[in-house]
C-alpha cells in the first residue's frame, strides 16, 4: 500500500487539519496536498452536490497522480433560501472566492428575513478514493444561523456572520482549534479518518 495520501486542495489550512488528525490516527501515511502536484489541471466543480462534487475531485485526483486521494467540497445552505447557496457558495456574487461581495449579497438577501427565520448549516462532504476503484464519501454539517452585521477576523468565507448554534462568538471569533473541533470540515476530516486506516489497511 503507498505511504502518500493526497488531498485534493491547495489550501494549506485544509492541508494542516487533515495532516493533524491522520497523523494520530494513521501513522506512517504523509498528506500530500496539490502543491506538491506540479502542473495539476484543476477541473471545474460542475456537480449539483457537494457529495457529486467531493467525489469528482477526488476521482480526477487518484487519476492524475495514481495516489489514494481525498477531497472535500463544502458551503452554506441557508434555510430562508431553500438551501442556496450551497454549491455556488465561492461564487455566489459571481467572483469566484470573492469573501467580501458574496458575505455582502447574502447580507442583502437576508435583510428583511426575522431573526428566527434566519438558520443554516455549513456542510461538508469528503471523499476517499483509491488507485483499485474504491470509494468512500461522507457528509457533516454545522448548524447555526446567518447574523446581520459581519464579527471577527479569523477564519475565512462566511465564517463572520455565521453564528453556531449554542454560541455566542460568530465562527470567526472562534480560535482554529475551536472551529476545528465544532465546524462541518472537521466533522467530516474526523469520520474519514478510520476509512483511510481501513482502506490504506493499517487499521
Ligand atoms: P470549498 O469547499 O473550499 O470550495 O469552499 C466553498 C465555499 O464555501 C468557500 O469559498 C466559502 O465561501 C464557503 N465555506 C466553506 N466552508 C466554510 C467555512 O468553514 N467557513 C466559511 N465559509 C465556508
Amino acid at each position: 500500500m503507498s505511504d502518500r495520501l493526497l488531498l485534493a486542495t491547495r489550501n494549506p489550512g485544509k492541508l494542516a487539519e487533515l495532516q493533524r488528525l491522520l497523523e494520530r490516527a494513521v501513522p506512517g501515511v504523509a498528506v500530500v496536498g496539490l502543491r506538491d502536484v506540479p502542473d495539476y489541471p484543476e477541473a471545474p466543480e460542475t456537480g449539483a452536490t457537494f457529495v457529486e462534487n467531493a467525489l469528482l475531485k477526488a476521482r480526477e485526483a487518484v487519476r492524475y497522480t495514481g495516489l489514494p486521494a481525498v477531497a472535500d467540497d463544502s458551503g452554506l445552505t441557508v434555510d430562508a433560501l431553500n438551501g442556496m447557496p450551497g454549491v455556488l457558495s465561492a461564487r455566489w456574487s459571481g467572483r469566484h472566492g470573492d469573501d467580501a461581495a458574496n458575505t455582502a449579497l447574502l447580507l442583502g438577501q437576508l435583510a428583511d428575513v426575522p431573526d428566527e427565520r434566519r438558520g443554516g448549516a455549513f456542510v461538508c462532504a469528503a471523499a476517499l478514493v483509491t488507485p483499485d476503484g474504491a470509494e468512500r464519501v461522507l457528509e457533516r454539517s454545522w448548524r447555526g444561523r446567518v447574523v446581520r452585521e459581519s464579527r471577527g477576523s479569523n477564519g475565512f468565507g462566511y465564517d463572520p456572520v455565521f453564528l453556531p448554534d449554542g454560541l455566542e462568538r460568530t465562527a470567526a471569533e472562534l480560535t482554529a482549534a475551536e472551529k476545528d473541533a465544532r465546524s462541518h470540515r472537521g466533522q467530516a476530516f474526523a469520520a474519514l479518518v478510520p476509512l483511510v486506516a481501513e482502506l490504506l489497511g493499517r487499521s
